[in-house]
């Protein structure tokens, strides 16, 4: 389990979540985005809310059937070959 803190330096929000095997639940990405902007209308981030500088990297995927899936990586692509 892995803490992290994302944050939003437009709003000036920040979330903290606990991680498990690197991969946000879908009710951690509603929260996330929830708290961090959370304004059906805004287009101030991605689909997660985050913007500005994260501790962490974020890889975000959309598929049609499970929607918006995010992985953590602590460092950036460590030992993932970039596609
Ligand atoms: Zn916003």
């Amino acid at each position: 389990m892995v803490r992290i803190t994302l944050k939003n330096d437009f709003h000036d929000t920040e979330v903290v979540l606990y991680v498990r095997d690197d991969k946000l639940t879908r009710g951690q990405i509603h929260k996330a985005w929830k708290t961090l902007c959370g304004v059906d209308s805004c287009r101030c981030s991605d689909d997660l809310g985050c913007r500005g500088e994260q501790e962490v990297h974020l890889r975000l995927s959309w598929n049609h059937e499970t929607g918006l899936s995010v992985r953590v990586c602590e460092e950036q692509d460590k030992g993932t070959p970039a596609e």
